[in-house]
């Protein structure tokens, strides 16, 4: 039987509203729709679009949905509306809220969850939907119920660096959004991450016993912990769900960006949890655990830029490529020279979560510090790059000192170009460390309320140089307003217009008029092209 599948992203889309920016298309959707497509009709819908018209969906033989963990809300409401229309057929969820299985299958009306990477998987799970051929125990990693019961076929695998290669992603983006231009796609080059220290923590759960292994100068020896500490930064699961570093090829990832401007995308970013990971495993020989050293593969990334700065709407400036993170303590003169030479003008960002030394390297499991932070900063910078920069508050352990060093971390960026700092709270994910500790916020109220205060404060400064600005920015019209997301990433700038504008679409020049901690605003000078 050819199925009938449905790709849905349901991507930070949290309850159901789009709570991150609106521009962002991540890379996993796209992967498990080029998947998909080997196995069946498939189409790719925004949750937005699958929500807002549930029947075209009803005829799909397989619902297949990328959410996190804080998208419950959002894919609870798509599940429940789509059977209560009449759905009959299975759904199969994936992605990082997966490892939330048993909450999942006891919850809504899934069929099989997907846990952790999906490649492999997937492509047992899709033969076996429509010849009936392959027995659900012989596919890993995937979770149902049986009897009533939640059962699991396997713990999660990492997908091969080889199979990860042979996947071209689905990138038809013309058909599923009217605006292809507008958004930035994220295209994958690194999956997983080499930060493999972990939070030295004795809690109820686990108690760190200093053993040394994951700081081991054998690289190897960092992938375990006796006592089950799950890898890398204790708030992030990145390393627990997705492995180590593996990069994709030059040509995989070139084929994939020409197929998306072929199909109308403009803005590409270079994602993964850290760009200047990419292909550093080939400079270890083994597994890659180590997030500062050896320094960046300089060479290969070069070739990899100067591969995608060969594609001709990228060089002629109609197709703007960024990259998404970067670990600062990979960044010298020679890295920031070379990003400087491809990325001048975009954004690029870094984490430095607290300013507090110990904090980060016992509690946190980060080796990486506000010296890093600011050195890498003030390189990247100076070579026409725009540091955006990561804090968090209300991790547990936080003490009064960690404010206060983070608070002087702050004043020690403002010297170091740095453009934006994003402060986040805590939240308590699923696969980390951190998974039972809840967010600490009570303890500190006016230290959270001072680091806010300083962070706003150095955001509204360097916004203020915006001011009289003129900004290229992709336009888009909804509910009567008009969106400008700027060309090389930056504040999304409300346009003032009289009026029906019909610039949607557009790529378009925008003075800056004023600016507000959440917001700027602007006018539009000119208009450059339609689409
Ligand atoms: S967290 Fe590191 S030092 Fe502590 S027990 Fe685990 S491997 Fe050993």
């Amino acid at each position: 039987m050819f199925l009938n599948i449905c790709v849905i992203d349901a991507l930070a889309r949290a309850t159901g509203t789009r709570y991150s920016t609106f521009d962002v298309v991540g890379a996993g959707p796209r992967v498990v729709a080029g998947i998909a497509e080997k196995y069946g009709q498939t189409t790719f819908y925004t949750y937005e679009d699958a929500i807002k018209r549930v029947s075209r969906l009803l005829s799909c033989d397989v619902f297949m949905i990328s959410a996190m963990s804080s998208d419950y809300g959002a894919v609870k409401k798509l599940l429940t509306t789509a059977r209560s229309r009449g759905f009959r057929g299975k759904i199969i969820i994936g992605g990082p809220i997966s490892f939330e299985y048993s909450k999942l299958l006891s919850n809504l009306p899934i069929d099989y969850v997907i846990v952790g990477e999906g490649e492999i998987p997937l492509t047992k799970l899709l033969p076996m939907l429509s010849t009936n051929s392959i027995k659900i125990s012989e596919i890993p990693a995937i979770a149902y119920v049986e009897e009533g019961v939640v059962k699991v076929t396997s713990g999660h695998i990492y997908t091969p660096v080889e199979v990860l290669n042979s996947i071209l992603p689905w990138s038809r983006v013309d058909e599923a959004f009217k605006h292809p231009q507008i958004y930035r796609f994220y295209v994958e080059v690194v999956r997983g991450c080499s930060n493999y220290h972990r939070p030295r923590i004795k809690t109820s759960k686990f108690t760190c016993i200093d053993c040394s292994k994951c700081y081991s100068p054998t690289l190897e020896e960092r992938l375990t912990c006796p006592i089950g500490i799950p890898p890398g930064c204790g708030f992030c699961s990145v390393p627990y769900m997705f492995g180590p570093p593996r990069s994709r090829s030059i040509e995989s990832i070139k084929m994939e960006v020409e197929e998306l401007i072929a199909h109308g995308a403009r803005r590409i970013v270079l994602s993964g949890p850290d760009f200047l990971d990419y292909m550093r495993e080939k400079l270890v020989g083994k597994v890659l655990t180590d997030p500062c050293y050896p320094p960046a593969n300089i060479d290969a990334i070069e070739q990899l830029l100067n591969e995608l700065f060969g594609i001709s709407e990228v060089k002629n400036g109609r197709v703007v490529i960024m990259v998404e993170n970067i670990k600062a303590c990979l960044v010298n003169e020679e890295v920031a020279s070379v990003l400087g030479k491809y990325l001048r003008g975009t954004t690029i960002h870094i984490g430095l979560e607290t300013g507090s030394k110990w904090f980060n390297e016992v509690v946190l499991g980060k080796p990486i510090f506000t010296e890093d932070v600011v050195k890498a900063s003030k390189l990247l910078s100076s070579q026409g790059l725009r540091p955006y920069i990561y804090l968090i508050y209300g991790l547990p352990f936080t003490t009064r000192e960690v404010y206060r060093d983070t608070i002087e971390a702050v004043e020690l960026l403002k010297l170091s170009g740095v453009e934006k700092i994003t402060l986040y709270k805590f939240i308590n994910l699923p696969a980390t460390a951190f998974e039972d500790l809840k967010p600490s916020v009570d303890e500190f109220r006016d230290a959270i309320r001072e680091l806010k205060r300083v962070v706003d404060k150095y955001n509204m400064v360097a916004k203020r140089k915006l001011l009289g600005a003129r900004i290229e920015a992709w336009l888009y019209e909804s509910k009567g307003r008009i969106y400008g997301y700027p060309v090389n990433h930056g504040p999304v700038i409300f346009v003032e217009h009289k009026g029906k504008a019909m610039v949607s679409g557009c790529r378009g020049l925008i003075e800056v008029t004023d600016i507000g901690t959440r917001f700027a605003r602007g006018r539009l000078i000119s208009i450059s092209e339609c689409q």
